[in-house]
């Protein structure tokens, strides 16, 4: 009994979400993922070596993004995994959560999913539609403007999941801090960025 009740409390699922590294792995990002039961990449890895270096943490599910020529080593399009008993499709591209490319609505009619993890923009988001949570970590790469390069940390605890944004360095987390700002910023986004290597 006594083996049963560790497990019981050992029963705390971790997942560390990344996105938009573009090459880069910051040390920080292995230090946050330490622990990690598993790791999402939502694309633009970059190299890949990123992944590699992941891999020696924890077995990690990713998306090529178009900075990847939507192909990198086993990295494709979409992905799905199912943790903890919770769907996760990830694409690079998915557009705002509202309204959705076509191509991602689609397959979200055809198979649902739980979470929907996503890049792209570069900005962090938070957000459930629906009973689908959307998250976008932002970018762990090179900074682009005030934008907070960050990661996601995804919890589940007794069926409970919780999600949230960790700053790499302390300008992000003051970025981070005024979080729902961001958040509104990427919530408001017209349309991808203009620019096409993001
Ligand atoms: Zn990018």
């Amino acid at each position: 009994m006594k083996a049963n009740t560790q497990r019981w409390y050992s029963a705390f699922v971790r997942i560390g979400v990344i996105s938009d590294t573009h090459g880069v792995l910051l040390p920080r990002v292995l230090e946050l993922f330490a622990g990690v039961d598993h790791i999402l990449h939502a694309g633009d890895i970059g190299d890949e070596d990123v992944l590699s270096e992941l891999r020696t943490i924890a077995p990690v599910t990713a998306v090529a993004g178009n900075v990847d020529r939507f192909q990198l080593g086993d990295a494709g399009l979409t992905a799905r995994v199912t943790l903890s008993g919770a769907r996760f499709f990830l694409t690079h591209i998915i557009d705002r959560p509202r309204k959705p490319l076509s191509s991602v609505a689609r397959e979200l009619r055809r198979e649902p999913a739980d979470f929907v993890i996503f890049g792209h923009s570069h900005l962090p988001h938070d957000e459930q539609l629906d009973g689908v949570w959307f998250f976008n970590p932002a970018s762990a790469g090179p900074r682009r403007f005030d934008y907070p390069c960050s990661v996601g940390i995804l919890e589940e605890n007794s069926g409970v999941w919780r999600a949230r944004h960790v700053g790499l360095d302390a300008r992000s987390e003051a970025v981070l801090a005024r979080g729902e700002q961001m958040n509104q910023l990427s919530r408001a986004r017209d349309s991808s960025p203009p620019d096409s290597q993001m």
